[in-house]
């Protein structure tokens, strides 16, 4: 057995059809008794169904996919209240006292045209809106006329004739009805993917029952006889097909649509909860991990913190033993000066008064005893000096440089004239600095710049300064730049010049200790600067100071 036999075989249906055998058996039972009971049944029974038709179309025209079922709904009311008239105008009925049955066949088929033209005009509607206010209102004014062209004007043509029959009239219109069924069902299949399947095959066939309803009202002679029985069944059964159909988009559709919906939005809803949850097993997880960060990065504080503070307690300590190394320095060198001064003083003494007891090589014994004790007591003011940039020096003020170097230049005059050189002087800026110090450094590069002069170049020197005021880092600072024309060096030994004692060039041309690059040096730091150089040997050289454009003083 297949799965639809199965599904037709079943007990619901099985009670469905014997329900529908039995009514239609009790329906045939009624027309042996009485055909006016039987007559009477079929078309209560088909006005029912037209009212249920038309109360469930309008009260689901929200679900509906378009307006055709809607019209049709609205037609039956109608079509029924017609329905009703011709009921009740049947033979034997004697409620329309003075008419034959001229008059329930003119209702009759009144009634048929009404639905047929109905279900054509329904077609207008799949793909329209339809507006029900408008079609209530032609339809009553419609059947106003048409109530009034049978029962007052008596233009409605003849449809029977006591003693003959049908009229051709009532005999053609059955197929003038027939045809424009048979446009409409052209005109739903036209339009049929409009329609589910299972409302398409209701409509067709309650269209196409209508037409054999039709059909079979055409052969009839006496009201009463078999063919009006079968088209009373077949009207039966069309306005039952009519009514699945309705049921089927009114009713059963929408509310599949609204379980699938349902059906659709809990398993939305229990994926958006599953989604949630991922999202929240993320974010715990992602908050493990932050929290294992956050400790990790305490911990890496903490060690910082701590490397920093010895690095802070390391700098105190250096900074004192500095104060100390410093302060030795100063004390020892200060110390040894006066033996010294007392060697220089007796070897001198012992030169001018033995100078004819002594040879040749003993008196230049005693000459180089005496210039190396000289040139320790150099060396030993030297270092007094470079110890004196941190124990001497004085609180900062505002220092203006243009003041400081022509002081310098002028200290320096007789140099400058020997070597027949020249120092140009840009105007420079006001720091806050050291003044002596700063006096010391300008008199450092000054006099190195003139005293390291190519021997036949005549020295000039260029001394220029700006306050910086691009860049993140050197915004606020000044650059001040010692220029000359002179030997200059090689970039090589750039860190060595700035070390006590270091010097590039031999003793016998160019006199000094070494000491003044060392002294300028610490100086700048002192006043948290940098210095630096740029030469090359035979090229001249610049020296390079930056500092602080508002000095902070560096205490040692
Ligand atoms: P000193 O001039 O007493 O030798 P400095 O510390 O001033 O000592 O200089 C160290 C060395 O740097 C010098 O011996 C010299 O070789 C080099 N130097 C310094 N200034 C210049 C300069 N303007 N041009 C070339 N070389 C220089």
């Amino acid at each position: 057995m297949t799965s639809k036999t199965a599904a037709l075989t079943s007990p619901q249906n099985i009670i469905v059809a014997s329900i529908i055998l039995a009514g239609a058996y009790g329906l045939y039972a009624s027309s042996q008794y009485s055909y006016l009971l039987f007559h009477s049944f079929a078309e209560i029974f088909s006005i029912v169904i037209a009212v249920s038709i038309f109360l469930l179309s309008w009260n689901a025209r929200r679900f509906l996919l378009n307006d055709y079922i809607l019209f049709i709904g609205i037609s039956q009311l109608f079509v029924g209240l017609i329905d009703i008239l011709h009921t009740l105008s049947y033979r034997g009925m004697n409620i329309f006292l003075g008419y034959d049955s001229n008059l329930p066949t003119q209702l009759w088929i009144a009634a048929r045209y009404w639905q047929s033209l109905s279900f054509l005009a329904a077609i207008l509607f799949i793909n329209r809106k339809l507006k029900p206010g408008y079609l209530f209102f032609s339809y009553t004014f419609i059947l106003a006329l048409l109530l009034a062209s049978i029962f007052i004007w008596n233009i409605f043509p003849v449809s029977y004739m006591e003693g003959v029959g049908l009229t051709p009239f009532k005999i053609n219109s059955e197929y003038v009805i027939n045809i424009i069924f048979l446009c409409s069902l052209l005109g739903l299949l036209w339009k049929k993917e409009r329609f589910s399947s299972v409302v398409l095959r209701w409509m067709i066939l309650t269209i196409v029952t209508s037409m054999l309803s039709e059909l079979a009202f055409t052969f009839y002679i006496g009201v009463y006889d078999f063919s009006n029985l079968a088209g009373h069944f077949l009207k039966i059964a069309a306005y039952y097909f009519l009514y699945k159909a309705i049921v089927e988009t009114g009713l059963v559709k929408p509310y599949a649509l609204l379980f699938r919906d349902l059906v659709q939005s809990e398993e939305s809803l229990r994926s958006s909860r599953d989604e949630l949850q991922r999202i929240n097993d993320q974010l715990t997880e992602a908050n493990k991990k932050l929290l294992e960060a956050n400790q990790a990065i305490h911990a890496e504080m903490e060690v910082r913190q701590n490397a920093e503070a010895r690095l802070v307690e390391y700098a105190a300590r250096l900074e004192s033993s500095n104060q100390e190394l410093e302060r030795f320095a100063f004390v020892a060198s200060h110390d040894l000066q006066e033996p010294l001064r007392k060697i220089i003083a007796f070897g001198d003494l012992l030169k001018g008064k033995s100078v004819q007891g002594l040879n040749e090589s003993e008196k230049g014994y005693l000459d180089r005893m005496i210039s190396a004790a000289s040139r320790m007591q150099k060396m030993i003011g030297d270092l007094l000096e470079l110890s004196r940039v941190t124990t001497n020096g004085q609180p900062f003020e505002k220092v203006d440089l243009s003041h400081v170097v022509s002081e310098v230049v002028s200290d320096l005059e007789v140099r400058i004239q020997q070597a027949g050189g020249s120092v140009v002087v840009d105007e420079l800026p006001v720091i806050t600095a050291d003044a002596i110090q700063i006096r010391q450094l300008m008199l450092n590069l000054i006099g190195n710049a003139l005293k390291y002069h190519r021997p036949d170049v005549p020295p000039v020197v260029c001394i220029r300064g700006k306050v910086e005021q691009n860049g993140k880092e050197k915004a606020g600072q000044i650059r001040l730049e010692v220029e000359d024309n002179g030997i200059g060096f090689d970039m090589e030994y750039l860190e060595k010049i700035f070390e006590p004692f270091q010097r590039l060039h031999g003793r016998s041309e160019y006199e000094g200790s070494g000491i003044g690059l060392a002294v300028c040096k610490k100086i700048v730091e002192r006043h948290q600067g940098e210095l630096t150089a740029v030469s090359s040997p035979g090229s001249g050289s610049i020296f390079i100071i930056t500092l602080p454009l508002n000095g902070i003083r560096r205490e040692k």
